[in-house]
């Protein structure tokens, strides 16, 4: 497994495999009382093992290999995105259009911004609560009420540009 792969601003909250992730994610749920069935903990594991972001028809195609076939059925997969989505525990990247883990699965649905590498894909979360507060402040300013914010930033991880530079 690459480093960055799981490169977390946080080492402490650093998830480093898919069934450690898949088990941090069951017992967050038990913990807010929501139910991780079969098919949503085979969703989350497959996002959690995949070295970057997952696009829906990849993550399709990897559960029609894996499970029974009626986890294959792709609107119970779709379903499944979303309660993971709606609960915190996936982000959706919407510049690239594909699902990552959160480093953080105890914390509810958050905002974020994210760090996508152009060159391997590595998608970092940014934890810094600073940023967001500081949008919704000035947007509420404004008057406008903030719902969600997206905040996807692109451009080249430490590793690939010490890779270009040889360094
Ligand atoms: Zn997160
Ligand atoms: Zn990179």
């Amino acid at each position: 497994m690459t480093a960055h792969a799981h490169a977390c601003t946080d080492p402490k909250h650093h998830v480093h495999d898919g069934p450690a992730f898949v088990d941090a994610v069951e017992r967050a749920c038990r913990d807010r009382r929501l139910r991780l069935t079969p098919i949503r903990a085979s969703v989350l594991g497959l996002i959690a093992e995949a070295e970057q972001p997952i696009k829906a028809y990849d993550l399709l195609d990897r559960v029609r290999e894996g499970d029974g076939p009626g986890a294959a059925a792709p609107p119970t997969v779709y379903r499944a995105l979303d309660f993971l989505l709606a609960n915190g525990f996936i982000h959706k990247l919407q510049s690239v259009n594909a699902f990552v883990a959160c480093h953080h699965p105890s914390t509810a649905q958050h905002s974020v911004p994210f760090l996508i590498c152009d060159s391997c894909h590595a998608a970092v979360e940014l934890e810094d609560s600073k940023i967001v507060a500081a949008l919704d402040e000035r947007a509420r300013e404004l008057g406008f009420t903030p719902r969600a914010q997206t905040l996807e930033v692109h451009g080249t991880c430490a590793e690939c540009a010490a890779e270009s530079t040889g360094a």
